[in-house]
């Protein structure tokens, strides 16, 4: 069966729409997030143009700060100190990539971690590592938590999860939370021994990969909950395009017991943590 991530994705942002309007009502403080865009990379307009409407429908501010392409690292820098100090801004996003002039660890390390709604900032990363309940989560591993309890239910003790990835965006992050959730959890990657038998061990199956139906039929065991990170775009034979996860769908839909189709699955669910982490950092900086 498929864990249907529009439809979950959709279900918490009226969750969390009520919730910014009881924050709106009880302390007057709206939420806010401010994106900053580097460039004109199409891919990266969608995803701001998708983060600013969600903010807006339920009921946030957000804006979008354009930079020019061959806008230098100190201007950004410059920006980012004044978004810091701006009160009334609770969450910024830097939109990545960013061109190559420009030192992603250099940009990330200077949000205000208590604005971080990406979870990418170092401290972050540590809060998350030890398990402090303060860490602002990054969202795509969030969404992937969220969507493998709609199928195990809320208690995963004991399942064993197996990632494929260990990025910092998503497979270390949703290593963490895994094991948090109580679960044997081990971590592959590309340089990972006999893969397809780890990956048959596995109750849960991560695959952060970034390689179009990368994971076989035979690399999954019967009944186990798949979570297809992965966003892939492949030609077609009529010769257009189409998405496809880092998981073999057609083959592995019928042998695993629920799994997160693309589109449809996880990736709706990113943006909609996103909400969530903004709506923390805005009920956070009330104390
Ligand atoms: P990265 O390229 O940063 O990481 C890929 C990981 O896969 C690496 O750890 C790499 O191992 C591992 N890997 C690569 N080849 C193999 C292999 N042959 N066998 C085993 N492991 C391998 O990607 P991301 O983590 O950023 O993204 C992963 C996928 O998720 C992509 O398709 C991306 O588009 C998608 N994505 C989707 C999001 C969403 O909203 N749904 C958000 C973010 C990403 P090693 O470290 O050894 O190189």
């Amino acid at each position: 069966m498929n864990i249907d991530g529009k439809l979950t994705a959709k279900k918490l942002r009226s969750e969390l729409a009520v919730e910014v309007a009881e924050l709106k009502s009880s302390c007057g403080i709206q939420p806010k997030l401010t994106v900053i865009l580097v460039g004109e990379d199409p891919a990266s307009q969608v995803y701001v143009k998708n983060k600013i409407k969600q903010t807006q429908e339920i009921g946030m501010i957000s804006d979008v700060i354009k930079l020019p392409i061959n806008t230098e690292q100190d201007e950004l820098l410059g920006y980012l100190a004044r978004l810091n100090n701006d009160a009334n801004i609770h969450g910024i996003l830097v939109q990545l990539p960013l061109p190559k002039h420009i030192d992603e660890s250099v940009i990330i390390s200077a949000i205000s971690p208590d604005k971080d709604v990406d979870g990418f900032h170092a401290m972050n990363s540590g809060r998350l590592f030890n398990g402090d309940s303060g860490a602002l989560i990054p969202c795509t591993p969030q969404g992937c938590i969220i969507l493998a309890k709609q199928h195990l239910g809320n208690d995963l003790s004991g399942l064993h999860a197996v990632v494929i990835g260990r990025s910092n965006i998503v497979g270390k992050p949703v290593s963490m939370l895994l094991l948090q959730e109580n679960c044997t959890v081990t971590i592959a990657h590309s340089r990972t021994k006999d893969l397809a038998s780890i990956c048959r061990q596995a109750d849960i199956l991560v695959a952060a990969v970034g390689i179009a139906k990368f994971v076989k039929v035979d690399w999954v065991k019967a009944g186990a909950t798949v979570i297809d990170v992965g966003i892939n775009r492949i030609s077609t034979d009529d010769g257009g395009t189409k998405l496809v996860g880092d998981v073999d769908y057609d083959s592995v839909v019928d042998k695993c017991a629920a799994i997160t189709p693309v589109p449809g699955g996880v990736g709706p669910m990113t943006i909609a943590c996103l909400l969530k982490n903004t709506l923390a950092a805005a009920k956070r900086s009330v104390h």
